[in-house]
């Protein structure tokens, strides 16, 4: 099976595993929080020098970052506990459904909301911000779907300027590019563990200093009482660990791996009549191993079953549960059947050249067959 899906979940790599396994063997056993043993206290030292490089990846201080379960619960907390009083909320139209679900219930409690359009490339105008005083606003790093670079810097500006907090869903830019948080004033952002070749079911969340959240859980006072809960150890280590090797080799990764998306194109582009880029393709501004096209009178959801030897995706996996036209595609200004026909490739780390040719191959064979 060629692994084509790394917009969904990356794979582990295997040097962040072998430095998690000592941290799940019966010798580990020990709670972190535990003061009054050597155990305790050799997890606690693991999981903050863990937190130090979750904070050097985003240019942050270890004691801006909270260890979280997900992006899911991240964003959660940066938009339920970090919003203020009467605040008005807004975000862009192609949020991950996990922020644009909480700004809804932030509507439902009686703040203002709005949605930022998106031009055809997914991008949000900076100049669309038009608040007059303080607000929150949510605009992701990068789209999960389509990959597409939002202009992060500018926005946090914008939101600045007017006393407003700006969070940003990291999630997907951090793999092969670096956010800094600081040089870019970004009060809030969201990372996860398996978008990065870390371990599933861990995320973070970077508060920048003095920015205050209230928090969703209550429990033991861990994590200063702003997301209490016993650290699960292997699991820090490994997003640690993550976060020290994208550190290291995101930018080489992205190089490769612009490379092979645009030699997949090409291939792809060559032998299906008619196939359009959703995602970006100019340099900068979308995510390098991503490649999203539409295919005129493909269904994409059927047509792929036929394909047991990839994975990849005709939506993302967080809302294609749900069946509807993906609501990115929508906010681009696509049509309801361009949404249907559009398929979503990932290539990642671990995606070697002969692969994506093997890919192409399969995937024109099948494009062509249909349509
Ligand atoms: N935001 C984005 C942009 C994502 O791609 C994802 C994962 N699909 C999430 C948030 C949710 O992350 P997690 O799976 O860690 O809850």
């Amino acid at each position: 099976l060629m692994y084509l899906d790394h917009l969904a979940s990356t794979p582990l790599d295997p040097a962040v595993l072998e430095e998690m396994l000592p941290w799940m063997g019966v010798a580990a056993a020990g709670n972190p929080h535990a003061a009054g043993h050597r155990r305790g206290w050799r997890a606690a030292e693991a999981i903050e020098r863990a937190r130090g490089d979750v904070a050097a990846l985003i240019g942050a201080r270890a004691g801006e970052i909270l260890f979280m379960s997900g992006a899911t619960e991240a964003n959660a907390l940066a938009l339920l506990g970090g919003v203020p009083e009467g605040w008005p909320v807004l975000c862009s139209a192609v949020e991950h459904p996990s922020v644009l679900a909480c700004v809804g219930e932030l509507a439902r409690r009686g703040h203002a909301t709005e949605t930022l359009p998106v031009d055809a490339a997914g991008r949000v105008d900076p100049d669309a911000v038009r608040i007059d005083g303080p607000a929150l606003v949510s605009v992701m790093a990068a789209n999960n779907e389509v990959g597409t670079i939002q202009p992060v810097a500018d926005l946090a500006r914008r939101c600045r300027e007017r006393g407003g907090l700006f969070h940003t869903d990291a999630v997907q830019a951090l793999s092969t590019g670096l956010l800094d948080v600081a040089a870019m004033g970004i009060d809030l952002a969201s990372l996860s563990g398996h978008k990065l070749y870390g371990p599933m079911g861990i995320g973070a969340l970077y508060v920048r200093q003095g920015v205050a959240v209230r928090p969703l859980l209550f429990g033991g006072g861990q994590q200063g009482g702003q997301r209490p809960g016993t650290l699960p150890t292997a699991l820090c280590v490994g997003l640690g660990a993550a976060c020290r090797i994208a550190r290291e080799r995101g930018a080489a990764d992205a190089a490769r791996l612009r490379e092979l998306r645009e030699r997949l194109f090409a291939v792809l582009a060559d032998g299906v009549p008619g196939l359009r880029r959703n995602s970006p393709s100019a340099e900068g501004m979308g995510l390098a191993g991503c490649l999203h096209v539409a295919v005129p009178g493909l269904d994409a959801a059927d047509r792929l079953l036929d394909l047991p030897e990839l994975a990849l995706s005709t939506g993302s996996a967080c809302s294609s549960g749900e069946g509807g036209p993906s609501h990115v595609l929508l906010a681009m200004g696509r049509s309801v059947e361009d949404a249907f026909g559009s398929i979503r490739i990932g290539l990642g780390r671990f995606t070697t050249a002969e692969e994506v040719d093997r890919a192409g191959a399969l995937l024109v064979e099948a494009l062509q067959r249909g349509s």
